[in-house]
């Protein structure tokens, strides 16, 4: 306990009143005594902490065959051996990426006017609009930056490393090349950034919930299943991985991260809406067939979509081509 710079970090506060939350940020700013090293540790152990916790469930889930029902891609379950392969590597450009730059967070933050140690905390009325506009900005800059990922050297030499499983799961969310890792991952601190650049009012402690929500999200969408109590089949306009899976297994469409409607706007979900529409139409068809009969349909219209995939990767990659509609099929 260091008094003299309790008063000096926080002359006139009140502690009594505060949250307990609110008290262990105040204790845990002050034992470390150095903001830039507090900010930068907790955002750090914050990412490992959501990242890894957030995967764990999935990779119970993928061992156990009761869940299969749910799996999008039954057939590719990830090996243990797999799962390992990609926490290394997710593992190695947290060191070796995120460490040494996230001692800039603190300086930037404060240069642009966000609070960090202070105290109270935002309530929560206003955090929520806050957090839905980073939403909303990360949404659309994936969008944007995803597609150009799609095209020639960007993809052969970037955006190829997180199409390695076309059948994703939780720990893959993240496996990506360092420079995808940094390019994406603007969106997410752009955001907050800017919004705090405009408005002056932001606490860090609402962008921590923001990048929290976000992890949340893209673990999620790479689960590889779908529940019927997915986000998705409650608030329609939700990715979710049912998604996102089709992004891995076709190549083409669903380059957005959160919501559906610019995929949906500029028309690269047409492949994945008719994929759909043929899995829908060949059920109501064989309504009366074996669960068995069913499923192989269902691998069969899989396959071929996968198949057209490999070739429009290949294409993309001779080809400066943006996006997925110029890519011509057969
Ligand atoms: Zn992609
Ligand atoms: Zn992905």
């Amino acid at each position: 306990m260091t008094p003299s710079l309790y008063d000096a970090m926080y002359p006139g506060q009140d502690f009594g009143s505060l949250s307990w939350l609110e008290q262990q940020w105040v204790h845990w700013y002050v034992s470390i005594g150095n903001p830039v090293i507090a900010t930068g540790l907790m955002s750090f152990l914050l990412h490992e902490i959501v990242y890894f916790g957030r995967a764990i469930p999935w990779i119970i889930i993928d061992s156990m065959p009761y869940f299969r029902r749910w799996k999008l891609q039954a057939k590719k379950v990830p090996t243990a051996a797999e799962q390992w392969e990609c926490t290394k590597t997710v593992l190695f450009s947290h060191f070796t990426i995120e460490l040494p730059l996230i001692w800039l967070f603190h300086p930037t933050a404060e240069a642009l006017g966000m609070s960090t140690y202070q105290v109270p905390f935002p309530s929560l009325k206003t955090m929520a609009p806050q957090v839905f506009l980073f939403f909303f900005f990360e949404d659309f800059f994936h969008f944007v930056a995803h597609q150009a990922l799609h095209t020639g050297v960007l993809y052969k030499h970037i955006h190829k490393i997180h199409h390695k499983y076309s059948a994703p799961f939780g720990l893959a969310a993240e496996y990506a090349h360092p420079a995808e890792v940094f390019i994406l991952g603007a969106g997410t601190i752009l955001g907050p950034l800017i919004y705090c650049f405009f408005t002056r009012n932001l606490h860090i402690v609402t962008v921590y919930l923001w990048i929290v929500l976000r992890l949340f999200q893209a673990i999620d969408a790479h689960s590889g299943y779908d529940f019927p109590w997915s986000l998705h089949n409650i608030v329609p306009f939700w990715s979710g991985a049912e998604h996102h899976d089709f992004h891995h297994m076709a190549f083409t469409n669903n380059f957005s991260t959160s919501f559906r409607w610019w995929d949906r706007i500029f028309g690269t979900d047409d492949k994945y809406r008719e994929y759909r529409a043929r899995v829908k139409a060949a059920k109501k068809a064989m309504k009366n067939a074996s669960a068995d009969d069913i499923k192989k349909l269902e691998e069969k219209l899989m396959d071929e979509v996968e198949q057209e995939g490999i070739i429009a990767e290949k294409e993309a990659e001779s080809r400066g081509s943006f996006g997925a509609k110029t890519v011509k099929v057969q």
